[in-house]
């Protein structure tokens, strides 16, 4: 997986784990790991990949919340001083949206530091210096208490029209029922193909980020930096295109959407 902000091989001496690299089952947990001192990035990945986490690492609050979007983590590990915006800003920004378990680990000891970031929706706080043992053990806390949430919060399959879109298994497949009475209809399949609809990797990214957040509204920049990155958050034109072809594949009447929806000088919404 793609780490921004830190590209540097692994040193010597990293414990050699088998199945950390490419081709990670799903089922290992995401941790992404915000913090911009280059040493402490490397112990804790180090770390992490030993107890078969999946790491994926920004080193500024930007980075941080684009690769949210982009990689929806499990767990975030977020230090609070960082190089652009203050963590507790990105832990705001974080829970309009991201309701994964964020553990501040910070050089900040002071009980204000401490009730600021739990009060805007941080999970856990540990104070640097740290033992390694206990931050792992708050991270297996945090997501034991998430996975106990986990199932009626989080659904995978999602219906718009006639279509069923899987976030698991990436398809978009006609709803049984359906399928016999779509002739003629836009984004309608040739006769005789598999009832599947291809979209395209900007498509899936901008539709998982929508269905992830079934009924809440989506800021356009929250969607466009969690597509395209930093510094896009201006370019609203990529948006209302992509979002048209979306409705033209999957909505039956792609001029008055019923799914997929526009909130005027907002964002989108997926309203199930
Ligand atoms: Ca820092």
């Amino acid at each position: 997986m793609a780490e921004p902000g830190d590209s540097r091989p692994e040193p010597h001496g990293t414990p050699a784990v088998p199945g950390s690299g490419r081709g990670l089952p799903s089922h290992l947990a995401a941790i992404l790991l915000v913090e911009d001192q280059p040493e402490l990035v490397r112990a804790l990945r180090i770390n992490l990949r030993a107890r078969q986490y999946d790491v994926v690492t920004a080193r500024t609050g930007r980075e941080a919340l684009a690769l949210a979007a982009s990689h929806p983590p499990d767990a975030i590990i977020l230090d609070l001083g960082l190089p652009d915006i203050d963590g507790t800003e990105v832990i705001v920004e974080l829970r309009r949206w991201c309701n994964a378990p964020i553990i501040v680990l910070s050089g900040r000891s002071s009980p204000g530091d401490k009730i600021g970031a739990l009060d805007v929706g941080a999970d856990d706080y540990v104070t640097k210096p740290f033992a390694m043992g206990e931050l792992l053990a708050r991270l297996r806390a945090a997501l034991r208490r998430d996975d106990d949430q986990l199932g009626q919060d989080q659904p995978r399959q999602f219906t718009i029209g006639h279509w069923t879109v899987d976030l698991s298994s990436h398809q978009v497949t006609a709803t049984e029922a359906a399928t016999s009475t779509r002739a003629g209809a836009p984004g309608t399949l040739a006769k005789g193909r598999a009832e599947t609809l291809r979209l395209t990797p900007t498509e899936w990214q901008i539709l998982e980020i929508l269905l992830r957040r079934p009924g809440q509204l989506v800021g356009s920049a929250q969607i466009l930096t969690g597509v395209w990155g930093p510094g896009f958050q201006q370019r609203t034109n990529y948006l209302r295109f992509h979002i048209a072809r979306l409705r033209h594949k999957l909505e039956p009447d792609p001029a008055r959407p019923r799914w997929l929806i526009t909130e005027p000088g907002m964002g989108y919404r997926y309203q199930p």
